[in-house]
């Protein structure tokens, strides 16, 4: 399999290369060429998600090194469960986030992480990633590189502007992954990374990469949950399940559509959105509009103008096209609220506020609907006490892996938001375990 940029289709180059670049040269997103068709039965005996996931992503790797370590990608990719819980009226919630930062973006990028260092394993000077983070991708990213030979990883996140759990989740790493703190915005670190891709020293005495939400190695391991969810539903009644994806940046919508055309059985697909409304209005319209993005209560989701448009649009090129595969639904922050406070009576569930999102819009789109909902759950609601707690009126126990993460949390560099500041701070390239 090849991939092409959505810009320039006939740009096609190999996973290997899609995973380094991150970006097309044109400044397009990697997109697969072809989808592979798949029946449940050729899963016959795939039981366990890193099974599924090996068999899925077969035919996305090609031949190379990647396809020859994909066993192992996949066992470390997973490693941990992502159970399909079961919680009356025709509702499961797939639960992705039992992983070492309680979110779903776990999932993506460990297999990033596991596949970039296994190319980078020959090389003589290490990678060095460079993400700003604004929350939870950097503490997704630096876990999933952590202790990984031969990459470093650099996070930027800006002081005093992420919630104090967060940022004892970004601080809580040592050896390959150095955290800095920048005295500025999240748009400060984003335009710092920036400027060191294009900075001739940096450029020269460092491999850069990057491992943002739109490296398509991010979004191809994430079609493996719903293949599993969805095959298991399968299995047990020989129906498709509907899926309801929170949604912000739509990678993690994008790779329940991929799993469906795939051959997956997933029935409708909904695309659950916050108070930000690129997709609903776009699809109200027919018109695409970047908007700037508005603050809600699922932070995760604040997107005003998602990159993983572009994909969608070079997959389903027409606004009818996209409305045949995807519904969006438009939730607020009192129905995100509302939802929080009546989940443990309701769903017997204390909800994050992005998977509330999800809650949210079964109940919007028709309660008496006879099909199979699966709702997505993307992150532990102990991520976000300062919302839920309230709400539900008690403290909500941190899963163990995110404890783990934040007891090791330790003071790191702060600086301003300067090349050279960052470049004291961060030091020599060669400081690998
Ligand atoms: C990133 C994130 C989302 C949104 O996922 P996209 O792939 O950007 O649409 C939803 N919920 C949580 C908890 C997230 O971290």
């Amino acid at each position: 399999m090849q991939y092409g940029s959505t810009r320039t289709p006939d740009h096609r180059v190999p996973l290997s290369t899609a995973l380094q670049r991150g970006l097309a040269p044109d400044g397009g997103l990697y997109v697969p060429e072809q989808f592979p068709s798949f029946r449940p039965r050729d899963f016959a005996g795939h039981d366990t998600v890193e099974a599924v996931a090996e068999r899925l992503l077969r035919p996305f790797l090609g031949e190379g090194l990647l396809a020859d370590h994909l066993s192992a990608i996949c066992a470390a990719t997973y490693g941990f469960p992502v159970p399909l819980r079961p919680l009356g009226r025709a509702t499961s919630v797939l639960e992705l986030f039992h992983g070492p930062t309680a979110a779903f973006k776990d999932v993506g990028a460990r297999f990033l992480a596991d596949s970039l260092a296994r190319l980078n394993d020959e090389a003589d000077q290490p990678l060095t990633i460079l993400v700003a983070t604004s929350g939870d991708t950097g503490a997704a990213v630096a876990a999933a590189f952590w202790k990984k030979p031969n990459v470093e990883v650099v996070v930027l996140y800006p002081k005093g502007k992420v919630s104090d759990r967060q940022e004892k989740q970004l601080t809580g790493w040592d050896t390959n992954v150095q955290t800095v703190s920048v005295r500025g915005t999240f748009d400060d670190c984003q335009a710092l990374v920036k400027e060191a891709f294009q900075n001739e020293r940096w450029q020269s005495q460092k491999r850069l990469s990057s491992a943002n939400s739109i490296n398509i190695g991010r979004l191809l391991p994430q079609m493996t949950y719903y293949a599993h969810a969805s095959l298991q539903h399968w299995r047990a009644h020989g129906t498709r399940p509907n899926v309801i994806v929170p949604s912000g940046n739509l990678g993690n919508g994008l790779a329940c559509l991929y799993a469906r055309a795939c051959g997956l059985p997933i029935g409708a697909v909904v695309f659950a959105t916050n108070e930000n409304r690129p997709v609903t209005h776009f699809l109200d319209t027919g018109a695409y509009e970047a908007f700037d993005s508005k603050e809600t209560l699922a932070t995760a989701m604040d997107v005003g103008d998602p990159s993983n448009m572009e994909r969608l649009r070079h997959h389903w090129p027409s606004a009818d096209a996209l409305r045949e595969a995807i519904t969006a639904v438009r939730v607020t922050d009192d129905d995100i609220r509302r939802q929080i406070r009546r989940g443990p009576e309701a769903w017997d569930t204390v909800w994050d506020p992005h998977t509330a999102c999800a809650v949210a819009a079964r109940e919007q789109l028709d309660p008496d609907d006879a099909h199979d909902w699966i709702l997505v759950g993307t992150a532990h609601p102990a991520k976000f006490p300062d919302v839920v707690e309230p709400l539900v009126g008690h403290a909500v126990e941190v899963p163990d892996p995110l404890a783990e993460v934040m007891a090791r949390s330790h003071s790191v560099p702060e600086i301003s938001p300067t090349l050279d500041a960052l470049g004291k701070a961060v030091g020599d390239p060669a400081r690998i375990p």
